[in-house]
Order: C-alpha cells, then structure tokens, then sequence
C-alpha cells in the first residue's frame, strides 16, 4: 500500500484534511507510485494564514538576504539532477534528455530570481518640479499562489515562486495531483534551505482546492498553467474576487516551411517538437505547413524522420518518445485521430496501436491532407501526433494559423530574412521562433502566448515577474528651510 503524501505548511510537514486520494500512475509501467490527496478548503486557510504570518517579517528583510536562500537551493537542485530527472521519467513518463531539460529550465528560474536585488530597483528623478524629487519603487503584496500542469513537473512551479519570494511575497504552490512527487523531492531541498516557516508552501488536490485558492480573500494574486478551460475558470473566478491572475492556457501550434529552408534540419527540428515530451509541451508542434513546392519535401522528409522515432520507457536511454501521461489521455488522441480520419485526414503513419503491452504508449501518428476548420486544425491534441497541410503561400499560411482561437508558439523554417520578418510581424502567437521548433523564451525573457492561450495582462517570468509580483509606489519628496519655506536651489534662481 503506497503512502499518501503530506503538505508543507509553515515549515511542517503536515497531512491533508482531504481524505479522498488520486493514484500517482507511472505512465510507461501502470504501476501506482504514490497517493495524492484531494485536499480541501482547510489546508489552504492553514497555508494562507502560514504565508500572511510569515509576509510580516519575510517583506522587510533586506532583498539581499531573501536571496541567499535560492543561491543555496540552485546548488541542491544541481547536485541532485539525475535524481529529480528519474522523479520526473517515473510520474509523467517523459524521457530521461527531456527531464533533465526540464529541471535545468527550473535551475534558470532560481538563477534569474537570485538577481532579484537588480530586478526590483525603481526608479528616481531630481527636480520633477521646482525642489520637488520623486522616487517609484516596487513593493510585495503579500501572498501569491499557483496551480501547475502535469507536463513540467519541475519547470514550471519555478516559473512563479522563486521571483515572489525573493520580491518579498510568500507563497502556496499547488501542484499537479498526477505529478506531485518532483514538487515533494524540491520540496524536501527548499526545507534546508534556511527560509523562514511559512515563506513557502505546498498544499495538494485538485478542484477543491484550486477553487479555495481563488476565493481566500488573503490570497492577492494567482498564477495558473493548464488547459484553457480551468485557466478561464481561475481567471475569471479569481479575478472576480479581487485578484491578480495571470492563466495560461492550451496551445495548437502551427509551423511553416518555405521552399528555400535548410529541409533535412528543418523538418527534423519540426519533427522533434511535435513528438518531443510526447507531443505534450504548450508549445509542441502539431500542424506543419509546407508552403508550395516545400510540401511535397516536407511529407518525404517527415515519413524519414518518423522512422528514428523509439518509444519506450523514459529510463532507457534509446527511447525518443516516451508514453502519454494516462489512459484517458490515449483514449482521447485515439479519439481525436479517428475523427480527424472521418473529417478526411488521410493516415499515413497509423500509431494507435503500439507495440507496448502496458503503459500509455502511442506510436508516432502522420495525419495528411488536413483542412483547417476541421478538429485537428483547430483542437489541442497534446499527443505524438502531426497534422500536414499545404498552403501556395506564406500569406496563405499566416492566414491560416491567424485564424486559431490560440496563439501560444509559430515557428517559420526559412533562409529569407525578408520572409522571417514579415512572419514575425503578422503572426498572432507571441511567442515565435525562425528555423527553431520550440522557441520557449528563457528565464530572463518573458514567456506567455494571446488569445485563448493566455488570460491576463502580464505574461510570466523575466520582467514581467517583478511586474506581477509587486506594486509600483510612488513619493514626491519637498524639503522645507528652518523658516517654514521652501528652499529654492541657485541653480533654479535667475
Ligand atoms: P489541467 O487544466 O487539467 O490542470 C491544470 C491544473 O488545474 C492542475 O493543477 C489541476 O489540479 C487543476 N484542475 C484541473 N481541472 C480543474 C477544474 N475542473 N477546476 C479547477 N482546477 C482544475 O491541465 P493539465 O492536463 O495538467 O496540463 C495540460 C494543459 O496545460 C495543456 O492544455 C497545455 O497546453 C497546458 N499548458 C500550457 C502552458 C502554457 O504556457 N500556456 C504550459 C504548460 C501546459
């Protein structure tokens, strides 16, 4: 009988007051690794009321010294890597190259949070009238809280807490219920860190507790990852109680060839970013379009590439895809797959039946001749699964990947700069990427898409951390003479 994890408040390793439990599944095994419970609206007063305890003295201690805790953990977090990469391959199923990318990525957080002393300086300007000075800074707020995804583990949690914390906020993380074992292992390294009880903590569930979160009036702001339906749901529910919320949501990405790309490398990386982490990235690849006469090369060099493809466990190091994170996930893309056959995809590479006899294994899927307005033009599918269309132009292929309700990632495979910079002017995702599969901004840039991809006004990490999590201040300063007047500097006498 495996054990049920605790929460982490106030420096405690506490137990849920939720007494139902979700089975922690490795992907590749079906094996229960784990128990996570469903906690409720009681575990998150505990940690908000931890978090407001700890936000008194935690705000005013010098920024200098709320970094020295992340200085400490980044050296934890590298001497532990291969440990928390295994973590992750086991409870999502990833492979081992892709863990550790997952974790390093989380390592840049910690890293850029760390220069927090830099990040969160203001502004000053002399004599904005006459005597008169004014200085902006940014100040916390109080408590933060987020709610992850299972397709990071490790990366994304340290797209929020590390910057929160070291602006001088604390914090309530609520990770994944499917994936909480990474967070309980980081967690375990945060505890020797030296931050004081109740900086930060860690609550598990499900809905119940994302619902709480958005409601706690203490709570000042959420950061959400997840599907676009629970991210409109935090957004709207959160903000309806007065919070700050940044919801980022689902993706279907869109990349183009052009006839004068670099073929080989290009629809490699293509390739890679669709059936990379399983398909299951915001911003995996899925519906290539090859551009005239680039489409014909793009489908031979697809159907070449799909050949190197090697699932397996993410354990083995030949595996190039591992599984899906559940049964109910392949029975979804099984779904979805036969629904784009009866829409008139033609398959040209049949992965529904893998080779596996247990765990959620797909084999890599080639979908051809797909037309946009029928479901695998327009749904995420976040499996191993590529959609071919062609379109006789560049303006024809922006059209078309315009014309998604999302907007996460675009990539653009070409040797034109000319062709670049008009892609990357008129395309609706924000995040874009010229001959690169998976263009995610790193640590120090900020990262978020538009339209149903992102709910909110301020994307995520980079400076739109300190933006998120602090409030702009300002004072206008006037200096009085001994006699009550106001002293007025030579400089402005005439
Ligand atoms: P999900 O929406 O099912 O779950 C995300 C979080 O919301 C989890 O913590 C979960 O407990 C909670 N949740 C789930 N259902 C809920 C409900 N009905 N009410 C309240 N809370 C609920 O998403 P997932 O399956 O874990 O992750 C995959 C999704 O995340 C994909 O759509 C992917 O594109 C998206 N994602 C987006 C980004 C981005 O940057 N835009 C990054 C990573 C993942």
């Amino acid at each position: 009988m495996q054990n049920v994890i605790s929460n982490y408040i106030a420096g405690q390793w506490t137990p849920s007051t939720g007494k139902e439990t979700v089975e922690i599944i490795n992907p590749a095994t079906e094996e229960v690794i784990g128990l996570s419970p469903l906690g409720k609206a009681e575990d998150v007063n505990s940690a908000v009321q931890a978090a407001t305890k700890a936000f008194l003295q935690w705000s005013q201690t010098p920024v200098i010294d709320r970094v020295q805790p992340l200085f400490k953990l980044k050296m934890l977090l590298e001497e532990n890597i291969d440990f928390i990469s295994t973590l992750i391959v086991q409870e999502n199923g990833k492979t081992f190259k892709e863990a550790k990318g997952d974790i390093l990525r989380g390592i840049q957080m910690v890293e850029t949070a760390c220069g927090m002393p830099s990040l969160m300086m203001g502004e000053a300007l002399q004599n904005i009238a006459n005597e008169i000075d004014c200085t902006a800074t940014r100040r916390p707020l109080g408590v933060f809280a987020a709610i992850t995804p299972f397709n990071f583990p490790a990366m994304v949690p340290f797209w929020f807490w590390p910057f929160a914390v070291a602006a001088g906020n604390t914090f309530v993380l609520k990770p994944s219920e499917r994936v909480p074992l990474t967070q309980m292992f980081i967690f375990e390294l945060i505890e020797k860190v030296g931050f004081p009880p109740g900086v930060i903590n860690l609550v598990h569930g499900a809905v119940d507790v994302v619902n709480a979160l958005c409601d706690h009036p203490q709570i000042e702001g959420i950061s959400f990852v997840g599907s676009t339906a629970v991210a409109k749901h935090v957004y709207t529910k959160g903000t309806s109680s007065g919070k700050r919320v940044q919801a980022l949501g689902g993706a279907k990405n869109y990349m183009v060839l052009m006839p004068d790309a670099s073929m080989e490398s290009s629809v490699k990386a293509m390739v890679d970013s669709c059936y990379g982490c399983a398909g299951e990235r915001c911003l995996a690849g899925s519906i290539l379009i090859g551009v005239g006469e680039a489409y014909s090369t793009l489908k031979n060099e697809v159907l070449k590439q799909v050949k190197n493809v090697v699932t397996g466990n993410g354990l083995d190091s030949k595996t190039t895809l591992g599984p899906v994170i559940s049964k109910q996930a392949k029975q979804r893309i099984i779904a979805d797959i036969e629904t784009a056959i009866k829409e008139g995809a033609e398959i040209l590479i049949d992965g529904r039946q893998s080779k596996h006899v247990s765990g959620y294994f797909l084999e890599p899927t080639v979908l051809d001749n797909i037309r946009p307005g029928t479901l695998m033009a327009t749904k995420e599918i976040f499996g191993p699964v590529i959609g071919l269309m062609k379109a006789n132009s560049l303006e024809e292929a922006i059209e078309i990947l315009n014309s998604s309700n999302y907007a996460n990632t675009t990539s653009l495979f070409t040797n034109s700069g000319k062709a670049a910079r008009e892609f990357s002017a008129r395309v609706s995702p924000t995040m874009v990427g010229i001959n690169l599969g998976v263009p995610a901004p790193m640590a120090f840039f900020s990262f978020g898409g538009a339209k149903e991809s992102f709910f909110g006004d301020v994307k995520v990490h980079g400076s739109s951390a300190c933006e998120f999590f602090t409030e702009r201040h300002t004072t206008m300063i006037r200096w009085f003479n001994e006699e009550g007047d106001q002293e007025v500097s030579p400089l402005w006498k005439n």
